[in-house]
């Protein structure tokens, strides 16, 4: 059973302890304890929401790969309301250039999937619920403080999975404020092909509409802006938001008939340089929070926990604590697999958010150049899209 704040225990000494219980976090125990029933795992989140508040929590829908999609169902969190992906429109409003990738060119079902944030976090949660009942040494422990590290034991792995928004985090060794917000919302609408991802450069930053678990008649939105114009899109009246997505989405795709729940999300970038320090190891937004235009946190995030539990897996697996050289080994062998994958989708997700977000007329006539020249170089295109799907392996 989990504990709450009141009764929490007195300070342990686990031999793996993971602060912040999010997608990342939990996906990181799931398997660590599936590799390993017998670990003495702690995991530590801030919150003691039942699964019934986080069932009516955060909307948001968020861009699973093809790659996030196999772990998730490999752990049995793969249970979702899921609208697949089958082609992807990239283009810039008012400037010529245009990429479309299709499922079919990379012989897969689909390019991705669309999940909402409270639906994954529900998810795994429930998993990992379940494999608490046959593992007898996984401690779940909920409390605010914020010093939950502080006197453990150097021979505890310790993983940071705090994760956060960009607004919310200190700064990581590097930080970069794009200067815009996300505009988080839900549009009604008719006639709007069911399982297409339009991805559309305006001047004012990139909007990208999705598919919606609620089918053909809905799409999640996410058009980014400065912080004062996504404010005011925020407040505008239905009608006349409508109107203003119209014209700057400018694609005659479908009608729009309606906007709902509107949120913002102040984007940037928030990385560590190392994500490894003696007995500690940060994975997922903790590590590196990106800007959402790529659809790739989480995804990495996911990737980051997978290899952490192949490299902390043999570590486990005899009854005897590790020599802290042998932890040491297996966290310097993760950050050295973790460097090309991270390296790739943090350049390419601040590329875009940073060429995508300026209306220059050379920068603007190079990225129409590049949509083209994606579009006629298939392997290139192909290439770039399976990063996207599944990272660098
Ligand atoms: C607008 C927007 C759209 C996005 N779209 C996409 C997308 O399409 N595709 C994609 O892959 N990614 C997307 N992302 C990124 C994605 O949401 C994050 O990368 C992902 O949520 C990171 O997961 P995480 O578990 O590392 O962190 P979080 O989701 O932030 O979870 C962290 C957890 O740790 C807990 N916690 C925090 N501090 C403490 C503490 N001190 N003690 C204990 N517990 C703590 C929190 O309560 C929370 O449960 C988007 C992000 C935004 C803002």
């Amino acid at each position: 059973m989990q504990n709450n704040s009141n009764q929490l225990k007195p300070l342990s000494s686990p031999q793996v302890a993971i602060l912040g219980a999010g997608p990342v976090g939990l996906a990181c125990a799931i398997l660590l304890l599936e590799r390993n029933p017998d670990l003495n795992l702690e995991l530590f989140d801030k919150f003691q929401e039942s699964n019934e508040l986080i069932a009516q929590g955060d909307e948001r829908g968020i861009a699973i790969s093809e790659g996030s999609k196999q772990l998730l169902e490999s752990i049995g969190a793969w249970k979702l309301e899921a609208p697949a992906i089958h082609e992807v429109h990239i283009s810039q409003r008012h400037h010529f250039g245009q990429t479309v990738i299709r499922r079919d060119e990379l012989q897969k079902d689909a390019l991705g999937y669309i999940v909402r944030y409270k639906d994954i976090h529900l998810q795994l949660r429930l998993r990992l619920q379940d494999l608490q009942k046959e593992c007898k040494n996984f401690n779940w422990q909920f409390s605010s403080t914020r010093s939950y590290f502080e006197g453990m034991p150097a021979s505890t792995c310790c993983i940071h999975a705090e994760g956060g928004l960009f607004h919310e985090q200190a700064a990581k060794d590097a930080r970069t404020d794009y200067g815009q917000s996300a505009l988080i919302g839900w549009v009604q609408t008719r006639g709007v092909s069911e399982h297409i991802a339009w991805e559309r450069f305006t001047s004012g930053g990139p909007l990208a509409l999705l598919p919606h678990h609620q089918g053909k008649n809905a799409r999640n939105l996410v058009w980014c802006a400065s912080p004062e114009r996504v404010e005011e899109l925020k407040n505008l009246d239905s009608k006349q938001f409508l109107i203003e997505l119209q014209e700057a989405f400018g694609l005659p795709v479908g009608e729009f008939l309606e906007i709902h729940d509107r949120r913002s999300y102040p984007l940037g970038l928030n990385i560590r340089e190392s994500i490894i320090k003696q007995n500690h190891v940060w994975i997922g937004n903790a590590a590196q929070t990106l800007h959402p235009v790529a659809g790739q946190g989480l995804n990495l995030g996911l990737r980051d926990a997978a290899t952490l539990s192949q490299c902390l897996g043999p570590v486990y697996l005899s009854m005897n604590d590790p020599q802290f050289e042998v932890l040491n080994q297996a966290l310097v062998d993760y950050a050295r697999l973790r460097e090309k994958d991270r390296r790739a989708t943090i350049g390419l997700t601040d590329l875009m958010a940073r060429v995508f977000a300026t209306d220059l007329a050379p920068i603007v006539i190079a990225r129409g150049l590049a949509l083209s020249i994606l579009q006629w170089i298939p392997p290139l295109k192909s290439a770039i899209a399976r990063q996207m799907m599944f990272g660098q392996r």
